[in-house]
């Protein structure tokens, strides 16, 4: 009820915030819209700015899939290709309607880019970026060679526009309001539940996972997003100057593309636009200096040299970089919820069902036994350690628990539900919560934002919007003491709070078990005593907790349960008290080895 009030109350002001700012952004839209097409101009400026606005909806698709979502993509010129073809083909070889050509353009390039993504985005990385540039190069090599149907390398000429758009001015005016309205969605896209799952996957692909995203999903979006874009462009681009040609899609183009994302700021779409209009205006600015042979090239390539290495972050970075405190989101005003963890069931008793089993797990490493043959069970609303030497399994064994690795043999019941063959996300949504034994925050992020992410998960029903979401975080954060801080960037957290904002990440998102690797590693004494207090209060709200520690005096404190590993092997399983007096479990801690184990 109260924080039904507080929702309430804090949505009202910001939604209107919202709806003027996108009012506002229409206005000055449409005031360039009215300039661009009345204002007297010469055909010449006419091109430069077609040929930016077109450009500028291309490097927008880039800022996506590149700035957004940190995936490679080096075949925008093919889908800028495809828009254009299919204008150009369409409305002269096919006598199509613009629209209909410009709609089929975009659709081939959402195909083609989502098709690509799902084949590719597995690989990741070098791989990722060969296979874009493969798929650029075959584009290319059609548009030259099937003549019969692309006109070879004479390309297409005579491309109609659209009744309503037939001067040059009116047609640059479609374009710029094109690029105005795409360019408002990117610009709002990254505060989108999709946008946030991109920049997540960008900042720590394997968190993101664990804290829910669907990694391969939002990077199959991401690229058929910049696809779409990609062909919207050149399918304008086409209606802009009523002639296409192979070379214009090339690979150069496609790194011409990079260079106008890179050079203006990768992540915004404010960025897109300064590097598009430069990377357009540069060269012909300097066109006077073509006397001299080489001059050119040389002033173009070292600005572009410059400018990345002074701003890596590129202009805008660097610009927005100055002007953060201004843009600063407000403070909040009223206080946070308090933290609703799932109800526990039951007790802890005996006869409790299982809230973890894990049955003949396993995981080789080629001839490394890193776990092998690991059983044992954790109690509902226990807490369970799980302890051993250094390199005896455990931080793979949590690994395979929470999905990052397929187990080499073995089983998982979460709740009693088969969890073996699921990916990370899915078994978030099954119960799942986790933290890293190395932090892996989303760096590019607030703690809040960290933490929302966290809770939005389709297994955590805490009501639907961003406010629910919010609350949900802050709640969060507060119960780990940092709420005060949420809105700062987690790179300015001391080591001890990072690990305190990536519990909450994982409580936020309403899990049965709670998995946490070496919690206390890297923690002076009296955060270990925060830690173990936090611990306490957690385990006192009913959630089942699985902890990897080294600190024996944290392990006693907190744990009912132990099971020990060693050498991928358990040791030891039962009552903590009864485990940590038994012999080997002793061995193994003072390092002399009770059998030497066998890796073959
Ligand atoms: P712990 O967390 O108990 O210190 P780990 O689970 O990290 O131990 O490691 C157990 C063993 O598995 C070590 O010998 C380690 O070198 C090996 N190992 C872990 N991850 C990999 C990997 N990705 N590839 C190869 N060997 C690995
Ligand atoms: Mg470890």
């Amino acid at each position: 009820m109260n924080t039904a009030l507080h929702t309430a109350a804090k949505a009202a002001p910001k939604n209107t915030r919202g709806r003027n700012g996108a009012i506002a952004f229409a206005a000055l839209a449409a005031a360039v819209v009215a300039l661009v097409v009345l204002l007297p101009m010469q055909g010449y400026t006419v091109h430069i700015l077609v040929q930016t606005a077109t450009f500028g909806i291309a490097v927008f698709g880039l800022t996506i899939v590149l700035g957004l979502c940190g995936q490679i993509n080096l075949a925008q010129a093919a889908f800028f290709g495809f828009g254009a073809y299919a204008v150009g083909l369409g409305t002269t070889d096919l006598h199509l309607n613009f629209w209909v050509a410009l709609a089929m353009g975009a659709a081939v390039a959402l195909v083609m880019g989502g098709f690509l993504g799902m084949t590719t985005l597995k690989l990741g990385g070098h791989y990722l970026a060969m296979v874009t540039i493969s798929f650029q190069q075959i584009v290319t090599l059609i548009m030259v060679n099937w003549i019969p149907v692309t006109h070879g390398p004479d390309g297409v000429g005579k491309i109609t526009r659209p009744e309503l758009f037939q001067s040059s001015q009116a047609f640059l005016g479609l374009c710029v309001a094109a690029m105005a309205l795409i360019g408002y969605l990117v610009w709002r896209l990254p505060q989108t539940p999709l946008g946030r799952a991109m920049r997540a996957v960008r900042d720590n692909e394997l968190a993101a996972g664990v804290a829910g995203v669907d990694v391969y999903r939002v990077k199959v979006a991401a690229f058929a997003l910049s696809a779409v874009l990609g062909g919207i462009g050149g399918g304008l681009f086409a209606g802009g100057f009523a002639y296409v040609s192979p070379d214009q899609f090339s690979f150069a183009e496609s790194i011409v593309l990079i260079t106008m994302t890179l050079l203006g700021g990768v992540a915004s779409p404010v960025g897109a636009l300064i590097g598009t209009g430069l990377l357009i205006v540069l060269p012909e600015s300097l066109r006077f200096l073509k006397s001299v042979p080489g001059l050119y090239l040389a002033i173009y390539g070292l600005s572009i040299v410059l400018i990345i290495r002074y701003m890596p972050d590129g202009i805008w970075g660097f610009v927005q970089d100055r002007v953060r405190r201004w843009l600063a989101p407000p403070p909040f005003t009223d206080a946070p919820a308090d933290l609703m963890l799932a109800p526990p069931g039951q007790a802890a008793t005996a006869d409790a069902p299982m809230a973890l089993e894990v049955q003949g797990l396993a995981k080789h490493f080629g001839g490394v036994k890193a776990v092998d043959d690991i059983s044992f069970s954790v109690r509902r609303g226990s807490v369970h350690a799980l302890i051993g030497p250094n390199g005896s399994g455990k931080t793979t064994t949590l690994n395979v628990l929470s999905g990052i690795y397929t187990g080499t043999a073995g089983r998982i019941l979460l709740g009693g539900q088969d969890v073996t063959a699921l990916p990370p996300h899915a078994r978030t949504a099954a119960g799942l919560g986790r933290t890293f034994q190395n932090i892996r925050l989303f760096r590019s992020m607030t703690a809040l934002e960290n933490v929302i992410i966290g809770a939005e998960h389709p297994g955590n029903e805490i009501g639907k919007g961003h406010e629910a979401l919010v609350e949900r975080a802050r709640a969060a954060l507060a119960f780990v003491g940092l709420e005060a801080r949420a809105q700062e960037l987690v790179t300015g957290f001391s080591y001890g709070h990072q690990r305190l904002i990536e519990i909450a990440r994982a409580l936020a998102g309403n899990p049965t078990l709670l998995l946490l690797d070496e919690p206390a590693a890297g923690l002076n004494s009296s955060e270990k005593v925060g830690l173990q207090d936090l611990l306490k209060r957690i385990a006192a709200k009913g959630l089942t907790i699985l902890i990897i520690d080294h600190d024996m005096t944290l392990v006693t404190e907190v744990a009912e349960r132990i099971t020990v590993l060693n050498f991928g092997r358990r040791i030891a399983d039962g009552v903590a008290a009864d485990v940590l007096r038994q012999p080997d479990v002793i061995a193994a801690y003072l390092g002399s080895e009770p059998d030497a184990p066998d890796f073959a």
